[in-house]
């Protein structure tokens, strides 16, 4: 996709999230929208994906989870503008009985997601999981994770860093969204319960990471 239809792709994406949220005075719009460059990059020109043949198993396709679930808004967005599920169903978000559940799940079938997310720090973990299975099934799949820098201070986030790099897992690329801004307020006030949210450096856990 060509650098102007990125944007506008973007540009619409952004707009379904402020739709979204507002229609229900409820959820995530500043993580959403701050992603949304990455979302629609991914989806468009990075991952191998095919919307019409979604499964869970995900065989020989490029995988993403995402671990600070509560941006859910620019996740669903991206996906029914790429063709997972009808763009109307949009409007379901946060409602009653809806697959558009404020943080994704699994149980309702929704096509594009693989991991229930909300609980933070367990993406990494899962990702690490799936890129593993897929080096065992000779599948050439990346898999590909976004986190927040506030969900750096969950240490399951680092026990499946350290395990990565132990164990070479060298088909996984996990993003940061590096926006120094997590719920209770600035990221680096609580630098001192994870030293690493101040200057992100994986690969200094072990060399396995770059
Ligand atoms: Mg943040």
């Amino acid at each position: 996709m060509e650098i102007q239809e990125l944007e506008r792709l973007s540009s619409q994406v952004r707009r379904d999230i402020i739709r979204m949220v507002s229609a229900v005075q409820s959820g995530h719009p500043g993580g959403s929208l701050g992603c949304t460059d990455f979302f629609v990059a991914l989806y468009s020109n990075i991952m191998k994906h095919d919307p019409s043949k979604f499964t869970m198993k995900g065989e020989g396709d490029d995988l993403f989870f995402l671990s600070n679930g509560h941006i859910s808004p620019v996740w669903y967005s991206t996906l029914a503008r790429s063709g997972y599920f009808p763009v109307s169903e949009l409007d379901t978000f946060r409602k009653i009985g809806t697959r558009l559940q404020g943080h994704p799940s699994v149980d309702k079938g929704l096509p594009g997601i693989r991991m229930a997310s909300g609980s933070l720090g367990q993406g990494l973990s899962v990702g690490v999981g799936a890129a593993q299975a897929k080096k065992l099934n000779q599948d050439k799949g990346i898999i590909y994770t976004l986190h927040g820098d506030g969900e750096l201070q969950e240490g399951q986030i680092w026990e499946a860093a350290m395990y990565a790099a132990h164990q070479k897992v060298d088909n996984i690329i996990a993003t940061v969204d590096y926006n120094g801004r997590q719920i209770d307020g600035d990221c680096f006030k609580f630098r001192k319960f994870t030293s690493q949210v101040g200057s992100i450096r994986m690969e200094s856990i072990g060399n396995g990471w770059s």
